[in-house]
């Protein structure tokens, strides 16, 4: 009969085994998307200075586009864009 304790010695051996140190990770650059998304929205070029429904200049920093009826319109938020399209002929009149 075999004895079974030398194997039984080498799982305790792996299990001994040190952890791998936690190497603190290098400093990962930030995701710079949305900085790059935002940039390449301040360079477009909009048929309105202002976004149309809070009159908010799109120069300060706008979330959203649409494209209506061949031009660029720019919005701060999602929901301005929504309203925007509820009527957007209110809109344009309005300018
Ligand atoms: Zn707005």
């Amino acid at each position: 009969m075999k004895k079974t304790i030398p194997f039984i010695l080498l799982l305790l051996t792996a299990c001994n085994q040190p952890a791998e140190k936690a190497k603190p990770k290098p400093d990962m650059p930030m995701p710079v998307a949305t900085d790059t998304a935002k940039a390449a929205l301040k360079k477009l070029a909009f048929d309105a200075e202002t976004d149309l429904v809070c009159g908010m200049p799109v120069r300060a920093g706008i979330e959203d586009t649409l494209h209506y009826k061949g031009k660029l319109y720019g919005f701060c938020a999602k929901e301005c864009k929504e309203e925007f399209l509820k009527d957007p002929a209110q809109y344009i009149t309005k300018k």
